[in-house]
């Protein structure tokens, strides 16, 4: 690795939650989560009771605990308390509409206040949350609605008009439709806005047991159809310690999670972790704008900022000039999660926020955080940390029967030892495929990865994405994150194509950073550099200029459609596809 590690200073030591990391591992189990939470009066576990009510209960109803930005600026406060009442009406409301504890509803908005009421309201009321992305068309949301079998949706009347009116009829779980934004509803929906008013703020939060399910995440459909992954009440003891572990987070802090609730970064940790940490959340409606985003972070005085490599990106290529005339002294910690993070971008961070970015790993199907780079520990730029308090994980060869743990540095699958609470609980009606992710005791991520002498973990790619080259096994990663060393490049995907020789060969698609433009002497440079980085063998034969590369709408590269645009291969599902200008 040629990135020399940063080392963490007394501050940033003593900021941290785990101040001696090695101490705080060996010692934890999950019953202390448990001891981080209340449970709920009468017994059972509820996530919105644990992230609103007890708040309220044990006196700190006054704090803030979302302050909302609309997309013209508008602003929003909510404390502890009117969030506790706001979940209350939403939830008699659920009643009241003849919806029942274990039905399952949907969301389907932008990041509007309402959509944060919804998802716990429905929670306290003991009714199960799926959030969908607002941007989806309509057979997308169709279809991730079958698979749920979902019994309500709350949405806005133009994307109900436009993408849910015409099919309707044809889900015959759909029972209720809230809108947000009318006064008045059209047949056969409900008005949420005077049902609210009309409603209770005093609703006894349902008796929900630890095992009951809460969520159901659809997976971001990177590498295939995407999967509705089952997440039960308990999943808040992942979400209360590694919030606490992995974000810092803790009460009062200002934090902004910039991920939309559509996806289970948005969910777990733009929801569910910062309140039951007592944190304050802000929540910005309006998309990625370069200084918007400055603007934020100096204005509200953030203190911890969880972001995405892709954004990160994204402010690398405006350059550091960009920000330079903003303050960010109140920063204290900065986590990148989604995509592998490129060392380019940790130090990056550094030198323009005065803190490295802290890549932390896990997926929807975890539920929670669960590789990660501490606040307290050094951290070797690439690198996604190492397994969280309570997670036991571990890179195996699935060739070999039963399975064996790899040597250091040697690559293999990450896995996990089941048995953390956010763990998923099934696929929806996919058992069989559930199923298969387990051998051996262990939970198979599909996710490549090495781990060093140091039990530092390395993404290497995905099961999929990984190249056989001459011999030698290529994770794209690693190819990418040369090439953005690369002065010109903003962004890189890479894929192996197959070649009689060689088994598959190393080919790139690049986009540029502002000033530069594609040519035949520019591909030459950056072939060559990557050579020097990389060596021949490693190096991508060819490179391609692309204006942008296709994304999730979550912004992950999806180098399956690389391939097989590249191959005329059936593009598969791309209902989650974002650009689409290649
Ligand atoms: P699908 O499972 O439908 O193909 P997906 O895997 O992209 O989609 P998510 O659950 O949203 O759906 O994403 C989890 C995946 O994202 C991980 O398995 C991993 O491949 C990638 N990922 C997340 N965080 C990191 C990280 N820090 N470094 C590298 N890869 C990461
Ligand atoms: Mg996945």
């Amino acid at each position: 690795m040629t990135w020399d590690t940063i080392a963490k200073t007394d501050a940033e030591r003593a900021y941290a939650v785990l101040g001696d990391p090695g101490a705080g591992r060996a010692g934890f189990d999950w019953d202390q989560a448990a001891d981080m939470l209340d449970g709920l009066p009468g017994g059972g576990l509820n996530i919105a009771y644990e992230a609103l009510d007890r708040h309220v209960a044990h006196g700190d109803g006054d704090r803030l605990a979302l302050r909302w930005f609309g997309k013209d600026d508008e602003l929003r406060d909510f404390t502890y308390a009117d969030l506790t009442r706001a979940t209350a009406r939403f939830a008699n409301v659920l009643m009241a509409s003849g919806l029942a504890p274990g039905d399952r509803l949907y969301s389907l908005m932008g990041r509007k206040p309402e959509l944060y009421i919804a998802a716990l309201g429905t929670l306290k009321a003991g009714l199960v949350f799926s959030p969908l992305f607002s941007a989806f068309g309509p057979e997308p949301i169709r279809t991730r609605m079958e698979i749920g079998e979902a019994n309500a949706v709350v949405t806005t009347e133009s994307i109900y008009r436009r993408k849910i009116a015409k099919w309707r009829a044809e889900i015959p779980s759909l029972k209720v439709v809230f809108l947000v934004d009318v006064d008045e509803a059209p047949e056969g929906c409900v008005a949420l806005g005077p049902a609210l008013a009309a409603a209770s703020e005093d609703f006894e939060v349902a008796q929900t047991q630890p095992e009951d399910m809460a969520l159901i995440h659809f997976t971001s459909g990177t590498t295939g159809r995407p999967k509705g992954a089952v997440h039960v009440h308990k999943a808040v003891y992942a979400h209360v310690a590694t919030g606490r572990f992995a974000l810092n987070l803790r009460p009062g802090a200002i934090y902004w999670c910039t991920a939309d609730p559509g996806w289970v970064t948005g969910t777990s940790y733009g929801i569910i972790s910062p309140l039951v940490n007592g944190a304050t959340l802000l929540v910005d409606e309006a998309e990625f704008d370069l200084d918007r985003w400055y603007g934020m972070l100096q204005r509200e005085k953030v203190e911890i900022w969880y972001t995405a490599p892709t954004a990160i990106r994204m402010m690398m290529r405006a350059g550091a000039e960009a920000a330079a005339p903003y303050d960010f002294s109140n920063l204290q910690f900065l986590a990148s999660v989604g995509e592998p993070l490129n060392p380019e971008g940790v130090v990056w961070g550094k030198e323009v926020f005065g803190h490295p970015f802290h890549d932390n790993w896990w997926q929807t199907e975890t539920g929670g955080i669960m590789i990660a780079n501490l606040a307290a520990e050094d951290i070797r730029p690439g690198s996604m940390g190492k397994p969280l308090p309570g997670i036991e994980a571990g890179v195996v060869d699935t060739e070999s029967d039963p399975l064996r743990e790899c040597a250091p540095g040697e690559i293999g699958e990450l896995a996990l030892r089941p048995g953390w609470p956010s763990m998923m609980r099934t696929y929806l009606h996919e058992q069989v495929r559930y199923d298969k992710t387990f051998r051996d005791g262990w939970y198979l991520s599909g996710d490549l990865a090495m781990k060093d002498e140091d039990g530092y973990f390395w993404f290497v790619g995905r099961a999929d994405d990984l190249i056989k080259s001459s011999g030698h096994l290529i994770g794209p990663f690693e190819v990418e994150s040369a090439l953005i060393e690369h002065e010109a490049v903003a962004e890189a995907g890479v894929i192996g194509l197959p070649d009689e020789t060689a088994g598959e060969v190393v080919k790139a698609y690049v986009s540029l950073n502002p000033g530069y433009e594609p040519s035949e002497e520019l591909e030459r440079d950056i072939r060559g550099h990557a050579r020097k980085k990389l060596g021949p063998a490693v190096a991508p034969r060819e490179v391609v200029f692309r204006k942008t590369l296709p994304k999730t709408r979550s912004g992950k590269i999806m180098r399956r459609l690389l391939k097989a645009r590249e191959l005329g291969l059936p593009e598969g599902d791309i209902s989650t596809l974002e650009t689409d200008e290649s």
